[in-house]
């Protein structure tokens, strides 16, 4: 094969249709971002949304609630998130941590599927999805069980006793991505629910939520979202069961007229029943800059870009990084990966570190995964080039092999 050159690569950046997308972020002009998977870059209008927010807050005071309908922006995110996901307008409302959307969600499974006891999920989940249910485990002292089992065990270990099926799409370490709809058909096949966590899908490709049969989903903000450090998650419920489902962490703003001051719960009538306490306006604001970043964007396009731009990362590496003890642990077939491409290396952590000092952002997932993340919006195919170019760099100079890349931070 003859080898890829950089004109070649700005050859495709010219014809890629979602070229223009990069203008809506604010990026550093000297560094190539390749961990949006990880926290999406800043929109350019997410800092005029915050200070127009927060000069309504002066201004209106309390009553920017009605006026400016802030308590009417969780529903209006979700709605706006529901197009990125295959979902209705109603199924989808914004509130919370993922990791506590996932402890609502995971309970009011158990509760819509009494008389099961199992919560059966894959061994190399993302850790808060297994933590928070081994949590419920303990405290519904042990009449709920976990069971975890490598991906490909997961169809045969859908027994009877199995309430819900809680998995994420996209692999956070590896990139590997579950087909969605036959699990989701598998799960119903043995009478349980499926619970997908979209963390690292959404915003990514097109999903198909509604068309999949999915009964439940959860996923976060501040990756693919753009939402920023932090941002709030959101919840999907399958319309089916908006009536049914009873949330077991009832708030008040959950609550079917929280301004009744009623002291006896009674569910919203929709996804509002979701929700807890008092939405995070600030950070809504935010979020709703990141949204508006995939205005009339096409997911299709979305997909196609990323599987362009992790091929190039692939095809990149291969001909430039030959020799240096990488080996890929993401799919062979990038059909079946997500909008990321990861390495194992001894060294993964100096390495990444020595790439970061020399302006290429990744990141780093124990135990030795380098991770590269491709948001289609805003990587382009040079971005891929020179980062491929500065790996290579790091490892034939051994760049990496210095004691100060080998402290680890707190946030990796
Ligand atoms: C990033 C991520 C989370 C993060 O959850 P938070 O509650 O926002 O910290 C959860 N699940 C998956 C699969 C993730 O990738």
């Amino acid at each position: 094969m003859s080898s890829i050159t950089r004109s070649a690569v700005e050859a495709m950046d010219a014809c890629d249709p979602l070229a223009s997308c990069r203008a809506r972020f604010a990026l550093p002009s000297n560094v190539v971002y390749l961990d949006g998977n990880s926290l999406g870059a800043l929109p350019v209008g997410a800092s005029a949304r915050l200070s127009e927010v927060v000069e309504a807050w002066g201004r209106d005071l309390i009553r920017g609630w009605n006026r400016r309908d802030w308590i009417g922006w969780p529903k209006r995110m979700g709605d706006r998130i529901a197009r990125l996901i295959g979902a209705r307008a109603g199924e989808v409302i914004v509130a919370d941590s993922t990791s506590v959307n996932v402890f609502k969600l995971l309970l009011a499974a158990l509760d819509l599927r009494r008389g099961r006891s199992v919560i059966l999920s894959e061994t190399d989940n993302f850790p808060t999805d297994l933590h928070v249910a081994q949590g419920l485990v303990h405290m519904l002292d042990k009449r709920v069980g976990l069971r975890t089992v490598d991906a490909p065990a997961l169809p045969g270990a859908l027994g009877r006793d199995v309430a819900v099926l809680m998995l994420t799409h996209v692999n956070y370490r590896t990139g590997g991505m579950h087909d969605m709809a036959a699990l989701t058909a598998a799960a119903h096949d043995a009478g349980a629910l499926a619970l997908w966590d979209l963390s690292h899908s959404a915003g990514a490709m097109p999903l198909a939520l509604d068309e999949a049969g999915v009964d439940l989903a959860v996923g976060g903000g501040y990756k693919f979202l753009n939402g920023g450090p932090g941002a709030p998650a959101y919840v999907f419920v399958a319309e089916r069961w908006l009536e049914r489902i009873r949330p077991a962490l009832s708030g008040w703003m959950g609550h079917a007229r929280p301004f009744d001051f009623d002291t006896t719960y009674e569910p919203a009538p929709g996804i509002e029943r979701l929700l807890v306490g008092t939405p995070p306006v600030l950070s809504l604001a935010a979020l709703d800059a990141g949204l508006e970043t995939f205005q009339g964007v096409d997911l299709a396009l979305v997909r196609a870009k990323s599987l362009a731009l992790g091929t190039l990362f692939r095809q990149l590496v291969e001909q430039e990084c030959d020799g240096f003890g990488l080996r890929l642990v993401s799919p062979l077939d990038p059909e079946r990966c997500g909008s990321q491409v990861c390495y194992a290396h001894a060294e993964g952590y100096a390495i990444m570190q020595a790439l970061i000092e020399n302006g290429v952002i990744g990141d780093f997932r124990a135990p030795n995964v380098l991770r590269f993340g491709f948001a289609p919006l805003y990587v382009r195919h040079v971005d891929v080039f020179d980062a491929v170019v500065a790996l290579r760099s790091v490892l034939s100079t051994r760049a990496w092999d210095d004691p100060r890349f080998r402290t680890r931070a707190l946030v990796t």
